[in-house]
């Protein structure tokens, strides 16, 4: 058996714990801080990216694995630890009538359930919304689903525990050991450690805890932040965007409004100015939400990289040394398959997608 490091213990890392464990192998996951405190936390859920035909096919083929693997993976937890994620097939509505075409084309190409629908249906199917902002056209796409993210982590975390893989929290790494070409150890809270393989998942910190060995590209935070008005369930059953905002209903009635998308480094501290913009936009698109109050409004740091793409790879200049980073804002939908992807990668084992996008 062989043992392995992974650094972050976000969903990219703990769902590649999860694959390694799966496959047989001993592992560690050292996390600086609580695991699933960051981005992975913050993230609202949506199991698809906000307008899937805008992204690269790299993009593309880890969102159509993952959502395939997503149902059977939350039961898997579920039956493994009894916290239940919420996978939930509950539509997207997408507002924004300007690039059908280019959506119907896509959706097409990738065999994706979309669809184009009148006035009359849309009220069907969401019928608080304002009337006055229903476009003559818009997108439906059904078989979109939504997760609970800190359940998720919740539940994976458990599952990971009771499967003997070893969870060091507030044991932050600082710096990557390398001596020619080959990877030689890592420090972890001032402890020389060795592994077999050492794998850096640290979100937006990735290329801090890599300054000494850059990538080809720089992962860089940008802050997103969110409000969640607690309101009744059913008041609105599906995902709706509009303008690259969108409200995200829970089945327990909280309904999610996100997100902004802020370059301002490390800060993640949330603004009064955001917590105004997302609430004027869910109450504009959403008027019954000024019954009810926002009851959280937070912050996160999204891994963001150049195209959206993610680095899903060995280093290319240390053996030893892989990275599972820079999903951006797809890092909840594209999970699965990166640290599927990735796992395949350090085990020697056929990948399920072609690695070549994710190498650069
Ligand atoms: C507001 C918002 C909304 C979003 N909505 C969605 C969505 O609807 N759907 C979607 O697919 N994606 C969404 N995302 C994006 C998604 O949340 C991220 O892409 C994903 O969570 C990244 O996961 P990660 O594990 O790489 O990073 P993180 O969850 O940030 O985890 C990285 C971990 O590494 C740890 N770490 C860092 N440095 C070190 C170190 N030196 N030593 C040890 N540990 C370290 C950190 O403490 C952290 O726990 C959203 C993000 C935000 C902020």
């Amino acid at each position: 058996m062989q043992q392995h490091i992974i650094i972050g213990g976000g969903l990219i890392g703990l769902l590649t714990a999860h694959y390694l464990r799966q496959a047989g192998q001993k592992i560690s996951v050292l996390e600086r801080g609580i695991v699933g405190r960051e981005s992975s936390w913050a993230g609202g859920g949506i199991l698809s990216p906000l307008y899937p035909w805008r992204y690269t096919d790299a993009i593309t083929q880890l969102a159509s694995l993952s959502q395939n693997i997503y149902p059977g993976l939350i039961q898997q937890l579920f039956d493994e630890t009894k916290i239940d994620a919420q996978w939930n097939r509950c539509g997207l509505l997408i507002l924004d009538s300007n690039e059908i075409n280019t959506a119907v084309q896509w959706a097409e190409q990738y065999e994706c359930a979309l669809e184009i629908i009148p006035p009359a249906r849309l009220k069907k199917i969401t019928p608080n919304i304002n009337p006055s902002i229903i476009p003559e056209k818009t997108l439906w796409l059904p078989d979109i689903a939504q997760i609970r993210n800190p359940r998720l982590i919740k539940a994976l975390t458990k599952s990971l525990i009771q499967k003997g893989v070893t969870i060091l929290e507030n044991t932050p790494v600082s710096k990557i050991l390398v001596r020619d070409g080959q990877l030689n150890g890592i420090i972890a809270d001032g402890q020389k450690m060795h592994a077999n393989s050492v794998t850096i998942a640290c979100g937006a910190w990735s290329s801090q805890l890599l300054k000494d060995h850059p990538l080809p590209k720089t992962i860089k935070p940008v802050r997103g932040q969110m409000i969640v008005f607690k309101t009744v369930p059913q008041l609105l059953n599906t995902i709706l965007l509009l303008d690259s905002h969108y409200l995200i209903p829970r089945l327990d009635g909280r309904i999610l409004v996100g997100s902004t998308l802020e370059y301002v480094g490390f800060d993640k501290n949330k603004t009064p100015e955001a917590k105004t913009q997302l609430y004027q936009f869910a109450t504009r698109i959403f008027p019954k939400l000024a019954k009810y109050p926002v009851e959280h409004h937070w912050a996160g740091l999204r891994p963001g990289s150049e195209a959206q793409t993610p680095f899903i790879s060995q280093h290319p200049n240390v053996n030893g040394l892989y990275i599972n980073t820079g999903h951006f804002r797809n890092g909840v939908v594209t999970a699965p398959a990166s640290a599927q992807l990735l796992a395949a990668q350090i085990l020697g084992k056929i990948p399920p997608v072609n690695r070549k996008p994710y190498t650069t």
